[in-house]
């Protein structure tokens, strides 16, 4: 049996692509040097799969910024705003990818959004209407022969045109409908192209398939693959999907003249099914995702050989082994791991360790005394128990969630009745989101504090000194609910992993978010539980402070685990909820301390929701949503229970938004036309609500009469007994300055409005 991989990650193991692109971003290096790291990444990865004994490997999975945005400038989809700053090819790339601000001209950057349900971002390309949608670049050629010439035949991959003419922008008059057909002829150049170099095979990537599709959607897909192959030649064309299954397309799918179709058998729910119950051609070759590439956790040797079975007693005749999507969702090798003992790291995968997973599982496959063999042998002990992974007493817990427990009463009117009382805040009170700016001092401090620099009680009175200034500063300014400022931590998950028992750390597990971002999601290995209280001393000491109110701030179960590495050996809606009842121990932990106001952050509640809208409710939120319920239920009526999300993209989900049951809701909406206005009207919102009225993530200073503007929109959606006033998200990425500057505007525009009610 063959292997293959979809895609490597190529932001280097020790993050140098970051560094060097990072570095030609400030002009500290010149475009030779960033080009020569770049080159060093691709042949490492090249030579890893190599000497793993992969046998299709694929060239173009390298990036400097995202594989879209690649994909838009082969076929010269590069708006005329970024071609007349007239830089040179790379720097209109990173121009389109950033932004660009110097002295030939200023320029946004294009639209970034999640990529399907990863935590990767792509660029979304933009087609305007002169637009001249041709094949111009070179990167997917040189990048193959430059395997080529390193030894390595590859197959070049790049996302396919319909998936490309789906997450496309056409800014002008002219549509899909318009653009398919040219596209398609310049995806005819690029095989015939690659026919002429003798390339062996072309891998066309299109997940866009896995959503919900309907008869146009087919009609479109299956009119631009005749074309194309129709023209390919000798080079054998590999459909590739992932993320999910192919139920509204897989009969046309399997009739289309592709020599490889690849299908994901790990997150595609009905793959299996489909092959089974509809068959698969003879004279194809089945590209089978078993290795998961979005998850860390070693491959269960023994479920995958069976599912190899199943599908072999299914009459597939051809299989290649390969993975379940790009591994670009993991990081490079559990060999950069120095921390963590080899208990624990053997059971770990990342992308290096995947490929020698395909490896013994392919010549697993063709041995008929594979279970007599060492390999699988190990494989299976892993299988048999983890120390420490389970802990009775959290397992009971869970079991005994009573539906009650999911339901927080008096109902919402009458808490928002008592709690108007009890609080006694004006109109259109104002707040901030959490976090104030994380300055060079509080970095510092807390990695002297790890080093051992500082003392525990000295990084503690550091810690309390920021947090009375902050405190002094909001009272200045004149907000109504203050915050602590989040000094304590660097990050909303980690820190409450670091907290909680069941959570193991990484070093060097960097996975790419977009272009030079990276994070290191920490790994869910076992049942979780609260240790001790967590936030209760910074909380209880902020509130000492003032005689204002002060909000506690928490991150909620569904936001921990989605920016988690998640278990495979229970469900996520176990872990969520085992997550959810060590945060309600802290609700009730701050509320015996007299914190009445508690804000539980799920800014990624969003993040898992499925690609299928049937799926939505049945597979997530109906278990999402009562998990969040959870935390907050024990609390007393007048407690005020807050949250707030990131992403504007819940117009969609209103009503389940409203089911969390928070008492007030943030969420960002500056920056998107404040089109969820009308969606929170149309569904009646209850949860009183804060749309950000400015966007953090810029360092411009709103002015008072954009903020007041901004509120008098807002007040034709909302009742003002709902409407709260404060930054669309925290503030921790800020420079002081900036922030004290925007608040004070954003608290007079709050008493202007006020004015209006006198
Ligand atoms: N409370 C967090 C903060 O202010 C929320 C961060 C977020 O939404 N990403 O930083
Ligand atoms: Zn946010």
């Amino acid at each position: 049996m063959k292997t293959a991989v979809i895609g490597f990650p190529r932001i280097g193991k020790n993050r140098e692509l970051k560094f060097a692109s990072e570095k030609y971003f400030k002009g500290e290096s010149s475009k030779e040097e960033l080009f020569a790291e770049a080159k060093a990444q691709r042949s490492y990865s090249l030579k890893v799969q190599k000497e793993a004994g992969i046998d299709l490997i694929s060239s173009n999975d390298f990036s400097f910024y995202d594989g879209m945005l690649d994909t838009a400038v082969l076929f010269n989809v590069i708006p005329k705003r970024y071609k007349d700053l007239g830089l040179s090819d790379i720097d209109t790339y990173f121009a389109m990818a950033r932004g660009y601000q110097g002295d030939k001209g200023n320029v946004k950057a294009l639209a970034m959004k999640k990529w399907f349900n990863t935590n990767y971002h792509y660029i979304v390309p933009e087609i305007e209407d002169d637009t001249v949608v041709s094949l111009t670049g070179n990167k997917l050629f040189d990048e193959y022969d430059e395997a080529s010439s390193l030894g390595v035949e590859t197959k070049p991959a790049l996302c396919g045109p319909f998936t490309f003419l789906k997450l496309t922008k056409y800014s002008g008059a002219k549509n899909i409908d318009f653009f398919a057909p040219l596209l398609c002829e310049e995806y005819i150049k690029l095989i015939k192209k690659l026919d002429d170099k003798g390339v062996k095979w072309v891998q066309f990537d299109e997940p866009s398939l896995v959503k919900d599709l309907n008869a146009d959607n087919i009609a479109l897909f299956v009119s631009l693959y005749e074309k194309i192959l129709a023209s390919k030649g000798n080079v054998k064309v590999l459909l590739q999907t992932y993320f999910g299954d192919v139920r509204d397309i897989y009969n046309d799918l399997v009739k289309l003249d592709f020599d490889g179709i690849g299908l994901d058998l790990i997150e595609g729910r009905k793959t299996l099914e489909l092959i089974t119950k509809n068959g698969f051609p003879t004279n194809k070759t089945l590209f089978a995702g078993l290795v998961n590439g979005k998850n860390i956790w070693r491959n269960d040797y023994e479920k995958t050989l069976s599912l190899l079975g199943r599908l072999k007693d299914a009459g597939v005749k051809d299989i290649v082994l390969s993975t379940s999507c790009s591994l670009l969702h993991v990081p490079y090798t559990t060999k950069s791991e120095t921390k963590l003992s080899n208990e624990y790291l053997k059971h770990f995968a990342y992308a290096e360790e995947k490929l020698i997973e395909l490896k013994d599982i392919a010549s697993l496959s063709d041995d008929e005394n594979a279970v007599a063999s060492d390999v699988y042998k190990n494989n299976r002990a892993l299988f048999e128990g983890r120390k420490d992974s389970t802990d009775e007493d959290v397992k009971k817990r869970v079991s005994n969630i009573k539906d009650s427990d999911y339901t927080r009463l008096p109902v919402f009117a009458e808490r928002e009745k008592i709690q108007k009382n009890t609080f006694n805040l004006p109109f259109f009170p104002t707040t901030t989101i959490g976090s104030f700016p994380q300055t060079l001092d509080v970095k510092q401090a807390r990695k002297q504090f790890r080093n051992g620099q500082l003392s525990e009680e000295e990084y503690k009175t550091f810690v309390k000194n920021k947090i009375r200034e902050c405190i002094k500063l909001q009272e200045e300014i004149g907000l109504d609910v203050l915050v602590h400022g989040e000094y304590e931590r660097n990050d909303m998950v980690e820190y409450f992993g670091e907290n909680l028992s069941g959570y193991l750390f990484t070093e060097k597990a960097w996975v790419q978010s977009y272009g030079t971002r990276c994070v290191k999601p920490p790994i869910i290995w076992g049942d979780v539980s609260r240790k001790k209280a967590i936030t209760v001393e910074w909380s209880v000491f902020a509130k000492s402070c003032s005689d204002k109110p002060v909000k506690g701030m928490l991150t909620g179960p569904v936001t921990i685990l989605n920016w988690s590495f998640p278990r495979e050996d229970i469900s996520i809606k176990e872990s969520t909820l085992q997550i959810a009842l060590a945060i309600r121990d802290e609700v009730l932990d701050l509320e015996k301390n007299g914190i009445n106001i508690i804000q539980i952050d799920e800014a990624a509640l969003r993040e898992k929701l499925p690609l299928r809208k049937s799926d939505w409710y049945s597979e997530y939120l109906d278990w999402a949503i009562p998990a969040f319920r959870l935390v907050a239920s024990g609390v007393k009526p007048e407690t005020q229970i807050h949250t707030h999300m990131c992403y504007s993209e819940f117009t969609d989900i209103i009503p389940a938004i409203d089911a969390m049951d928070a008492d007030v809701i943030t969420f960002e909406a500056s920056r998107s036309d404040y089109q969820i206005l009308d969606s929170l009207k149309k569904n009646n919102f209850k949860t009183e609500v804060g749309p950000g009225v400015y966007d953090i993530h810029s360092p411009r200073v709103p002015s008072t009469d954009e903020i007041y503007d901004a509120l008098c929109i807002m007040r034709e959606k909302l009742n003002d007994e709902k409407l709260w006033v404060n930054p669309d998200c925290g503030l921790k990425t800020r420079g002081e300055t900036e922030t004290k500057a925007s608040l004070i505007n954003l608290v007079e525009a709050a008493k202007k409005l006020r004015e209006l009610r006198a």
